[in-house]
């Protein structure tokens, strides 16, 4: 509770500061002497640092301490490695984006690795740890890649290799409870209780926030929406399974029906080799065949979100990944869908939109992983966020 209470201050000075203590108490709602010990504890540790202005003793404003370092969160997929350094903020202070051109584990790895390096270039102040999202189920712990079919991982203890490589704290998480989680703290989602986040890359799965509080599932396993079946003679899915809503509305699902259409005559702007970009851009062209492939897609994520709807209640649901990328024709696709089949009383009080923070949901999010764990002195994602 006190690691709960440490973040929840923090929060309130990045969002309102710099800010006095008497304030902190009134955004926190905690008391002005638990507001005063934590401060103290605060000061001590450099998270925050007051200024020596006239004004004395309790008046004095707080500072969050951007000097103390920054987090690193990078997000694998299976065609993309993103990565994002910030300051203790979330302030973005360096980018990088690569091609994956090979999956295997030590591959991964060294990609990874050489990521942060690049990420800390230059980089005066401590790094305070790295946080990885994958299109995984990772432990609890947030330790080891249980299982990832996309990858073709199975149990990998890839934050200790990678702490062991980089010297500082690794932690890896679920791609898209990562999304949901920067979405929630620092995009679209901000002071929602109850929203679902939907990421539709190369594959599609959800992270959800229940009453404040990430879903995480009994062993952490919780938020495979691509794998709910939509089909049911449908293509074959990696899975094992059959016509799950991944085989239909994923962008590697766009790009097969695009050439099948294109074996049989259909006319389109896009040449081979297609990147998940192409078919965007192709989008925003009007080429006529990208547009009806992913309006079909967006119509069947439109039916697997009217079932999020009728499942969680929530007040919101976001839509990131690169099909959010195409624009407004996606959402007003899953919206028109989802009504036709949500509980009319459920749907009338959830809004349905695109993310704020584009391809960068999870890389925030984890970048939000680290620094919170860092200022909690514990992990956070077990403990919800105390930073909404
Ligand atoms: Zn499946």
């Amino acid at each position: 509770m006190r690691a709960a209470n440490r973040a929840a201050l923090v929060a309130a000075v990045r969002r309102h500061g710099p800010i006095t203590r008497s304030a902190l108490s009134e955004w926190t709602g905690l008391s002005k002497g638990a507001v005063s010990s934590l401060v103290a504890e605060l000061l001590r540790d450099g998270v925050l640092y007051e200024e020596d202005a006239a004004a004395g003793g309790r008046n004095r404003a707080l500072h969050l301490n951007r000097a103390l370092g920054v987090a690193l969160g990078i997000e694998l997929g299976t065609s993309e490695c993103r990565g994002i350094a910030t300051d203790v903020a979330m302030n973005p202070v360096r980018r990088s984006l690569q091609p994956v051109t090979s999956v295997t584990v030590e591959a991964s790895i060294g990609l990874i690795a050489a990521m942060a390096r690049q990420l800390l270039e230059g980089e005066t102040r401590p790094c305070l740890g790295l946080a990885v999202a994958l299109p995984a189920l990772t432990d609890a712990e947030g330790q080891r890649v249980v299982f990832s079919e996309g990858l073709g991982w199975s149990d990998v203890p890839l934050a200790g290799r990678l702490s062991d490589i980089l010297g500082v704290p690794v932690r890896v998480t679920n791609r898209p409870r990562a999304g949901a989680m920067g979405e929630h703290w620092y995009g679209a989602g901000v002071g929602v209780d109850d929203m679902v986040y939907v990421s539709v890359s190369d594959g599609i799965a959800a992270g959800a926030f229940i009453e404040g509080r990430p879903l995480i599932g009994a062993t952490g396993y919780g938020g495979e929406f691509g794998h709910t079946t939509v089909l049911l003679d449908g293509p074959p899915c990696v899975c094992g399974n059959r016509g799950c809503l991944e085989t239909v509305a994923s962008l590697p699902a766009i790009r097969q029906a695009i050439r099948q259409r294109v074996r049989v005559g259909a006319d389109t702007s896009l040449r081979e080799p297609i990147a998940y970009r192409d078919i965007i851009a192709a989008v925003r062209d009007g080429d006529a065949l990208a547009l009806g492939e992913v309006r079909r897609a967006s119509e069947y994520l439109g039916v697997g979100v009217a079932n999020l709807i009728n499942l969680f209640n929530p007040s919101l649901v976001i839509i990131g990944g690169y099909l959010a990328e195409a624009g407004e024709m996606v959402i007003h696709s899953i919206r028109k869908a989802a009504q036709r089949r949500a509980f009319p009383v459920s749907y009338r009080h959830v809004q349905i939109q695109r993310n704020a923070l584009s391809l960068d949901s999870a890389c925030v999010g984890a970048c939000a992983l680290v620094v919170n764990g860092y200022i909690a002195g514990l992990e956070p994602a077990l403990c919800g966020s105390p930073w909404g």
